[in-house]
Formats: C-alpha cells, sequence, structure tokens
C-alpha cells in the first residue's frame, strides 16, 4: 500500500541503491540517455533520476517541495515525477542529455518499499487504531479507502495522539517526567516549546537529560540542529529511532504522558456514547450522517470511520444476532424505499451500547408463494458478510411481520443522490465511492459469493464520502469448489447490467459481477444517468455481441473509462477479477488525491494562481 505517485511509472524501481541503479541500466545496455527512477533514501518524498551518458552514470536529486511540487535543484518545479521526467525527455535543461529511453522494470520485479514507506504505513496504522479504535481487517480497509485523506491529518495531527508527546510542558517538567521511574539511555518525550507550534525533545543518556530543540526552517520542515529534514515531528521521531542524527544516542523508550494515556481510551469511549444516541451532525446539504464521533473537526469532510456503520460491533455485547426482540424495536413510519418484497422502513434499534438508526425491510403479505423465503434467503446471505462496504444486517425480528434489520444509509441510492446533487459531487468523490465499492466487491469474491444485482440503484451511501452495497435477493453462496452458480430458469433479470455469459448461459460469478460493475461505474461516472438509454434488454445484448460498448460519459476519466471497458471484456475468462480491478481503482483513486494536494500547495503558496 503506497500513495507514492510513482508507483505508476514502469522504470520507478522504489528504494534501491545508486549501485543497484547502475547495476540495472548496465543491464539494460547502456545506451545514451537510458534512464529510470529511484526513490531518494535521505530525503522524505523525494527521488533520484540516473541517467546514462556516455558510458558514465549521472544521479540527480529530485526534491519534493514543500508546495507538493517536484524538482531537481535549479530546474522547474513539476506537479509530479511522471511530469518532470516528461519534461527532460523534451529538454535536457541542464541535465547531461534528454532522457531517451526509459530502463523498464523486469515484469516480475516489484517496486522496492524503502524504509520511509514503512514508517508512513506504520504511522498510518497506529493513527487509524488509536483515533477511530479499530481492529485488524478494519484497520486495513480503513487505510486501503482512505490513505490519502489520513496521510492529510496525519503529517497535521498524529503526534498529539502519541504517548511520548507530552504538549505544553517546560525543561524543568520535562526532566521530571523523564527521571521518574527507570531512565534507560534514549527514553525521551517531545513537547511544545512555545505556542508557535515549535517542539523541544529530552532524552536520557548517562542518567543526564539532555534537551534539543526542534530546529523549524522556513519551509516549515523540521530538524534536530544540523539534522534531517522532516515534514512533519512524527517522521522526525521515526527516523530519530533509527539514526541518532547528531543527539547524543538515537531514541529509544517513549516516556509515557500519562495524561495522554488516560486521554487515549476516551476517544472509543465518546464514539460509542455517541453512536446512534440522539446525537444530530452538524446541518450539512445532504442527508446526515449517524457520526460515531463528535470530535470530528469541522474542516474535515465526515470519513467513514467517523461513521457509525463503519464498524457497529466494538461491544462485545452488540455482536450481530439473528433473533431481534420485538420491544427493542421502535418503527417509524417513513418509508426509505419498496420492494417486491413490501417495504423498507426506518426504525431505531436498542442496543447495549445505545440506540442506532436501523432500517428494517418488512414483509409485506406472508400470503405470497415464496416472498418469505426469499427474504430468509436473503438474511442468511447478508448474515455471513460483515465489512464496511456492504450494508449489514443486525438481525430478523419475526413479529406482526418478518422483519429484517439492517444499517441504515441515510443518503439513499448512489444513482438517485448524484441525479440530485450533481453540482456538488465532484469526480473524485466519485472515484473514492466506487473505489469502496470495488472493495466490497473484492471482499465479495474472496470470500465467494456472487451478487447478481450490482447496480448503482443497489450502492447506498452513508454520507457523501461512504458507500455500501445492498440488496442481496439474488446474491448466491457458491461452493468451495464451484466459481459459477447457474440458474436453473431465467427470472426478472436485470439484463443492462448482466455479463453475456449470464444471458446467454445462465451463469453467474464474480467476473460476471466485475461486468456489472462496468456499468455501475458507467452510471456513477453520468451522474446517475440511464445505461443504454432507451435501449430494450435484447438490443442491449445485439449492441454488445457486435462488440460495441457505451460511450465514456461526458466528465469521465480516461483511466476509469478504460476500467469500464476492461470489466466489459466479451470473455469471462479475460475479463480482470475484483482484485484486479480494486488495485485499478485504488491506484487512481490515490493518485488523484495526491494531485488535489499538491494542487491545493501550490495554491496555497501562490495564491495569484
Ligand atoms: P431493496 O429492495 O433492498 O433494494 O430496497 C428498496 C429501497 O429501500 C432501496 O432502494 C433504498 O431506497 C431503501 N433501502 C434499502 N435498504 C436500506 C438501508 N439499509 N438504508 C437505507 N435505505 C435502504
Amino acid at each position: 500500500m503506497s500513495v507514492d505517485p510513482a508507483v505508476e511509472l514502469p522504470f520507478f524501481y522504489g528504494s534501491i541503491s545508486r549501485s543497484d541503479a547502475e547495476q540495472h541500466l548496465k543491464l539494460a545496455g547502456m545506451a545514451d540517455g537510458l534512464f529510470l527512477l529511484r526513490q531518494c533514501l535521505r530525503s522524505l518524498g523525494g527521488y533520484v533520476l540516473s541517467v546514462v551518458w556516455n558510458l558514465e552514470f549521472h544521479h540527480y536529486t529530485i526534491e519534493k517541495q514543500l508546495n507538493g511540487t517536484f524538482c531537481i535543484p535549479g530546474g522547474k518545479p513539476h506537479c509530479g515525477p511522471a511530469e518532470l521526467c516528461e519534461f527532460y525527455n523534451k529538454d535536457p535543461d541542464g541535465l547531461v542529455c534528454t532522457l531517451r529511453k526509459p530502463c523498464l522494470r523486469p515484469p516480475e520485479m516489484q517496486i522496492k518499499t524503502g524504509v520511509f514507506d514503512k514508517m508512513r504505513e506504520n504511522m498510518l496504522r497506529e493513527y487509524v487504531k488509536q483515533t477511530w479504535n479499530l481492529e485488524g481487517e478494519e484497520i486495513e480497509n480503513a487505510i486501503i479507502s482512505q490513505a490519502p485523506q489520513l496521510e492529510k491529518l496525519i503529517a497535521t495531527t498524529a503526534h498529539e495522539k502519541m504517548p511520548w508527546y507530552h504538549g505544553q510542558i517546560n525543561r524543568l517538567e520535562g526532566e521530571r517526567r523523564l527521571y521518574c521511574g527507570a531512565q534507560p539511555d534514549g527514553k525521551f518525550l517531545v513537547r511544545d516549546k512555545n505556542e508557535q507550534g515549535s517542539f523541544a525533545l529530552s532524552l536520557v543518556y548517562g542518567k543526564t537529560v539532555y534537551h534539543y530543540q526542534v530546529i523549524q526552517d522556513k519551509s516549515g520542515k523540521l530538524s534536530v540542529p544540523e539534522g534531517t529534514k522532516f515534514d512533519t515531528i512524527w517522521q522526525l521521531v521515526e527516523y530519530l529511532k533509527m539514526k541518532p542524527d547528531g543527539l547524543v544516542t538515537s531514541l529509544g523508550e517513549a516516556c509515557v504522558n500519562s495524561a495522554a494515556a488516560e486521554k487515549t481510551p476516551s476517544l472509543p469511549r465518546t464514539r460509542g456514547e455517541v453512536r446512534g444516541n440522539g446525537y444530530t451532525p452538524p446541518p450539512r446539504a445532504f442527508p446526515g450522517p449517524s457520526v460515531a464521533s463528535a470530535s470530528v473537526p469541522v474542516d474535515r469532510d465526515v470519513l467513514p470511520m467517523d461513521c457509525a456503520g463503519f464498524n457497529p460491533y466494538h461491544n462485545p455485547n452488540d455482536i450481530k444476532r439473528f433473533n431481534i426482540e420485538r420491544e427493542k424495536l421502535l418503527m417509524d413510519e417513513v418509508e426509505l424505499g419498496s420492494g417486491n418484497f413490501g417495504c423498507v422502513k426506518k426504525g431505531v434499534l436498542k442496543m447495549e451500547s445505545g440506540h442506532v438508526d436501523v432500517a428494517v425491510k418488512v414483509l409485506k403479505s406472508e400470503n405470497e408463494k415464496g416472498v418469505r423465503e426469499e427474504m430468509m434467503r436473503e438474511a442468511e446471505i447478508m448474515h455471513q458478510l460483515d465489512n464496511p462496504f456492504i450494508v449489514r444486517m443486525l438481525g430478523l425480528c419475526n413479529a406482526e411481520n418478518l422483519m429484517l434489520v439492517m444499517e441504515m444509509a441515510a443518503a439513499g441510492p448512489l444513482n438517485k443522490f448524484l441525479t440530485s446533487n450533481k453540482d456538488t459531487v465532484t469526480m473524485e468523490n466519485i472515484v473514492n465511492l466506487m473505489h469502496q465499492v470495488s472493495m466490497g466487491m473484492k471482499y465479495l469474491e474472496e470470500k465467494n459469493f456472487v451478487h447478481r444485482d450490482l447496480a448503482a440503484r443497489n450502492v447506498l451511501l452513508v454520507t457523501k464520502q461512504f458507500a455500501k452495497i445492498s440488496d442481496f435477493g439474488l446474491s448466491k453462496a457458491l461452493g468451495a469448489d464451484d466459481n459459477y452458480y447457474k440458474a436453473r430458469t431465467a427470472g426478472k433479470w436485470p439484463l443492462k447490467w448482466y455479463a453475456p455469459e449470464c444471458i446467454n448461459y445462465h451463469k453467474f460469478s464474480s467476473k460476471s459481477d466485475v461486468w456489472s460493475f462496468g456499468v455501475t461505474m458507467w452510471e456513477a461516472f453520468s451522474y446517475g444517468g440511464k445505461p443504454y438509454k432507451k435501449m430494450k434488454g435484447p438490443e442491449v445484448m445485439r449492441f454488445i455481441e457486435n462488440n460495441n460498448r457505451m460511450d465514456c460519459p461526458a466528465a469521465c476519466p480516461e483511466r476509469m473509462y478504460t476500467v469500464m471497458k476492461e470489466c466489459w471484456t466479451f470473455s469471462h475468462e479475460e475479463r480482470p477479477d475484483f482484485k484486479k480491478v480494486e488495485e485499478s481503482m485504488r491506484s487512481y483513486h490515490y493518485s488523484i488525491s495526491a494531485k488535489a494536494k499538491t494542487d491545493e500547495t501550490a495554491a496555497a503558496a501562490n495564491p495569484t494562481n
């Protein structure tokens, strides 16, 4: 998992040494202008361009500027490593020659992750764990779906959650705390030096406390005197754990801020109390989320992890129960939607941790043949699924009617939401949501379930930034050895969303869900447009068989249209699976978020732009 904008480049090798770079260039023939890109081991976010000229190697450092641009010192700034290489491909602008031929990474070779990548991943993991009290898979889900947003948060606030951060205490108090208990070499703390946001580092060595000022240069980078510079105090601390970099010793054990230790558990507690417990989020331009944390700062969007539905099972007593007692369920008259089984109503479920807003699918008539079994089958499937990007079933309640109780996705179906919020939903927002849908579908693929009705109408939104797959009425669990489900007869099928093998051979697999994902993407990127316009099902089949596909929606990025077309590969064998689709969605999501960040910082640095 990396947000490095260079991962897209086939001539990027990651964190390899200078001599390894030279070895690759040698093996590739030493032609003039042959080049590769690698990660700079010294400066965070920077690169080195290694170029061959006249059978010699030349290495140029590319620095990442504070405003997010990249440049070779003395050269022009560029918004990303790709743009920079493209520029030097046309104009040497001070380099020994133009970049003529990329030295491509062999296909089996992975990009080498560097110490900073690992550090960043650990930071993200720790931050997510501390902030949202998530565990295991949920941490991974949170990180994969929101890495760019999390990185932004980490850069600014992560140190506040760290045990070694003691806030505003003076030098004497710092010493007092360090001298409390054992005093091994390297025991350290970080404190605020003054109100301007600068820091001091206090460190034990030979039973003596040493104090260092953390210096901030003009561009805001932090370092100890004469040391390596970093964007955040977090990164500096992690680095100093590995290298003394001018200090008497490298950092070791953290001197734990007991006030912070007391404060940390209060985060999840606040969530639990607030979750679905009458907390009303501030008014927004769209239906409000059931926000789990009252501490979402006003200046940032609500992330999926802030919402109750990201992981509703924090309280061990709240584990999903198949049978819900009637008195635990308060029904509202508000109807959220309807289907052939009956209607979906708003409700409130009384749980140990508080009251939760729920959506309740109410079976209309017990007499109608098969509907009850259908609903039971849907419940059976939903009961086996547990993923933040899939609507969870909380239980079944068998009372005046059979009722299926689910998490509430208050902002409703994606197609309707996009149709009515065209002006406020950005393309980046849609990419983020569709990436989440691909994560939910990847989970289904891994668990060997086929959805069979993936469409924008069945993607429900908790908030503008949080999507969940719903409606498992047609879904099937495949046997361990099966990779498809064969329907005996055709039913009321959503033909426009179905892959050719579904229609021609009644064969359903995760690969046919991939086809539907492509159509869902098309709906999303056309802001709730109707696929295949006025064509009827059989016409659509002929259209597809004649090798036609829907056009790229007006505002859809080219890369997203490419993914759609891959999803519409006629042969299911050649069609990508969700593992691959999710990777493509993720890499595009990260790349545009990194670019948006660059644009933002560049604009801040140059307000006249
Ligand atoms: P379904 O038959 O499952 O597609 O549900 C019909 C309609 O009910 C959907 O289109 C939604 O508008 C609404 N609905 C279903 N489930 C939920 C939910 N979990 N949260 C909010 N609305 C829902």
